[in-house]
């Protein structure tokens, strides 16, 4: 690898609607990655813990967590956990990580705790996922902070447009005053049922859209994906050839093409 390439690429998943598969999008995302032999570090930034407890690491049980690393009692180093169903690590969270949110507000620099975190164990990994929690707060602004990219997962609902913009001006804001680096990468179709018309007429407006920034695999609704955090596995271990596993498989692929295709277009900045 040219040492340009030795650095990971840090991407969020993130959408500041509720329930739209953001977690289940970086797990599966990880594990396909991982599968690939990639080097990966999954970060839980929702104090909900569900990309932990999904990786099959119990958010309750784990000696450290993100909250000790944003406020600087330790480092991803030693907080990290090793996802053993997935192949990747993780970095865990609790409800602990609610509180971070005051702590950082006393701090300096308080959007670039993650991202100095991060820098220590860049050269760990091939790519660093983060799980951002439903909201644009001072902890997703610390993810968004720290990436590269974001990658939007999104149902095809009447809504989802409208709520797309404020996500979209927020990454512009984001770019223009904290970190240049960020980019779009793409909107992620999830829970997809091509037997609903509406969702067929919504994917078609998204494309139209945000052409080129729409990743052509869609994940569809797909039950066995939904069942995996419950057994602490990625959806894609769990039942590796349900629909919705190969789909996310397929999206890994994607993603890789895609970020080599960026690459090359973008000699000055190569790694998105
Ligand atoms: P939150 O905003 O609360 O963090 P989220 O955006 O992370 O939610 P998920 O937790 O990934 O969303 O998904 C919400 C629910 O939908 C979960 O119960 C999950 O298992 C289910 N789900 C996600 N993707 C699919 C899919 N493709 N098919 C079926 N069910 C899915
Ligand atoms: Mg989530």
């Amino acid at each position: 690898m040219s040492p340009s390439m030795s650095t990971a690429n840090v991407f969020c998943i993130a959408n500041q609607k509720g329930g739209v598969g953001k977690t289940t999008t970086a797990i599966n995302l990880a594990a396909a990655l991982a599968a690939m032999r990639k080097r990966v570090l999954l970060i839980d930034l929702d104090p909900q813990g569900n990309a932990t407890m999904g990786s099959g690491v119990d958010k309750n049980q784990a000696e450290k967590n993100l909250y000790q690393v944003l406020i600087g009692d330790t480092t991803i180093a030693e907080a990290k956990v090793r996802s053993e169903s997935g192949g990747y690590d993780v970095l865990p969270a609790n409800r602990e990580l609610s509180g971070a949110e005051i702590d950082l507000i006393q701090m300096e620099d308080r959007e670039q705790q993650l991202k100095q975190a991060i820098n220590q164990v860049s050269d760990d990994y091939d790519f660093i996922l983060i799980d951002c929690p439903p909201t644009l707060s001072l902890l997703t602004l610390n993810g968004l902070a720290s990436a590269h990219g974001v990658i939007i997962p999104m149902q095809c609902e009447y809504f989802a447009l409208e709520g797309l913009s404020d996500l979209v001006n927020t990454i512009k804001r984001v770019h223009r005053n904290i970190n240049p680096d960020l980019q779009l990468i793409g909107l992620l179709r999830v829970m997809f049922d091509t037997r609903v018309t509406l969702q067929q007429q919504v994917s078609a407006q998204i494309e139209t859209h945000f052409g080129d920034k729409v990743f052509k695999t869609v994940i569809p609704r797909n039950v066995r994906l939904a069942e995996a955090p419950s057994h602490g596995l990625p959806g894609i271990v769990y039942d590796k050839n349900s629909r919705g596993a190969k789909a996310y498989v397929e999206f890994g692929d994607e993603l890789i093409k895609r970020i080599k295709k960026e690459a090359l277009r973008q000699q000055a900045r190569p790694r998105i």
